[in-house]
């Protein structure tokens, strides 16, 4: 399972840039730009009834949109407020969001995952995470082996709460933002992370039991260069996390005024933001890891790398995860929900939140129900993305036809070594595995109608 790297797949600068276009991530088909208002609360809670008393495992997430600070590269859906008023304020509502969609939704399958993101999960203390977590406990059957994980920034976090939130509340999974480890480019991203506090809290997760330790690298930040970004993976090697998340750094001023702090002159430029890819997935596959797909290495021991390799893999808004087939219930401001064929995000403003669910209703603001064409499509793409397989006596009569009307692009991917087709299956190469938005890209019809490419992100 182990991949090789890059060089000796063919993959070099030349073959990312010719592959490198704006396409989606897939953490969802169809992809969140298509949603619409019309589905709204009012459908949303239909949907929730008519499919009451589902016995399927689910999968529930909790967003804490706080942030003491705005780290000048975020991206994420944050609210930042020094008030912690304000987080004991949204605890009363995310309680009654969970009761009122539990009413609705009469979830009887058991919890096999939950997970805590933001924003930052810790910027709640442990008696307030404890009431959310029992909250919702006394309303959905949750499994007693489930997976309960948390996003931490490690600067606000210590051992004492780390220890507790596996001690009193269960956690076995944990995340921390690290992004680099050099100090200039942590002073440039206005974070001031130290090497240290990332250090004490990924050794407190392991004296006091975590199954799993993730940390998050972005490459393409300010001040970053060859000597720095060689150094921050020596750093990576020292500590040895379970799973590493590697993000490429997307700076959108014109969308995201906060980054215009940033000086454009201080950001690596692409050639070096490329070489950094590359010296990236050479390292981290050289010290043992094993590459998911999409930005996720996991070492062979961990169970995501098992789950690549059993076929469980699955993908949602979390990224990769190992529980297949589970749908999922969210809450929180910006929350996106994926039950039972179809999708519901709530709204992302703090205010409008609180307001509908003083009204009584679920506070989502947008959503789609999927159409059986849908459900097809999506179901190509899990397999292509997850498993890295489609076997077709596996297929509907409908999603056979899909793959012949796109046989002219699967033979281009074939031809560029990104795949193999043979009358049984189409096989993504290891190669291909570099580039699955460039293949799952083949099936999005919503993407091909509306011609929005512009909207994502790079392939790579
Ligand atoms: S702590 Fe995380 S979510 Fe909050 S601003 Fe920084 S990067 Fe964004």
């Amino acid at each position: 399972m182990r991949m090789q790297t890059l060089e000796s797949m063919g993959i070099n600068a030349e073959t990312i840039n010719q592959y490198d276009q704006r396409i989606p991530r897939y953490t969802s088909y169809p992809t969140a730009p298509f949603w619409t208002e019309e589905f709204d609360a009012s459908r949303w809670s239909d949907h929730l009834r008519q499919n009451a008393g589902n016995e399927d495992p689910v999968s529930l997430y909790v967003h804490i949109p706080f942030c003491g600070k705005h780290c000048l590269f975020c991206a994420c859906n944050v609210i930042i407020t020094p008030r912690r008023d304000v987080a004991e304020d949204y605890l009363g509502y995310l309680e009654k969001e969970i009761s009122l969609v539990s009413e609705q939704a009469d979830v009887k399958g058991p919890v096999v995952q939950l997970h805590f993101g933001g924003g930052t999960p810790n910027y709640l203390d442990l008696d307030q995470m404890e009431r959310v977590v029992r909250a919702l406990e006394a309303s959905y059957p949750f499994a007693k082996d489930a997976e309960r994980s948390i996003e931490i920034d490690p600067r606000v976090a210590n051992p004492e709460y780390i220890a507790g939130l596996h001690h009193r509340l269960g956690f076995n999974r944990i995340s921390f933002g690290t992004q680099d480890f050099n100090e200039d480019t942590q002073s440039a991203i206005g974070r001031g992370q130290t090497r240290e506090v990332t250090f004490e809290n990924v050794t407190a997760a392991r004296k006091n039991g975590y199954g799993s330790v993730n940390i998050d690298l972005i490459y393409g930040l300010p001040r970053q260069d060859e000597d720095t970004w060689r150094e921050t993976l020596d750093t990576v090697a020292e500590l040895r996390p379970d799973r590493i998340a590697l993000y490429n750094f997307a700076f959108l001023p014109s969308k995201l005024a906060h980054q215009r702090a940033l000086s454009e002159e201080v950001l690596p430029a692409p050639s070096l933001k490329l070489q950094m890819f590359i010296e990236a997935h050479n390292r981290l596959t050289h010290e043992g890891y094993v590459f998911i797909g999409m930005d996720h290495y996991a070492l062979a021991t961990d169970s995501l790398a098992k789950a690549l390799e059993d076929g469980s893999l699955r993908r949602n808004f979390m990224g990769y995860n190992t529980l297949r087939g589970t749908g999922m219930l969210s809450f929180g401001t910006s929350a996106i929900s994926d039950y039972r064929g179809a999708f519901a995000q709530n709204d992302k403003k703090l205010s409008v939140y609180k307001r509908m669910i003083t009204e009584g209703h679920i506070p989502v603001e947008r959503g789609l129900p999927l159409s059986p064409e849908d459900l097809e499509r999506r179901h190509l793409i899990e397999e292509l993305m997850c498993g890295g397989v489609i076997r077709l006596d596996a297929l509907s009569s409908r999603a056979r036809e899909i793959i012949r009307e796109e046989r002219g692009e699967l033979t281009s991917l074939e031809e560029g070594g990104l795949l193999t087709v043979s009358d049984d299956e189409i096989r993504v190469t290891g190669k291909g595995r570099v580039f699955l938005r460039n293949i799952a890209v083949i099936f999005d019809e919503w993407i091909r109608k509306a011609r929005t490419k512009h909207l994502f992100s790079r392939a790579v």
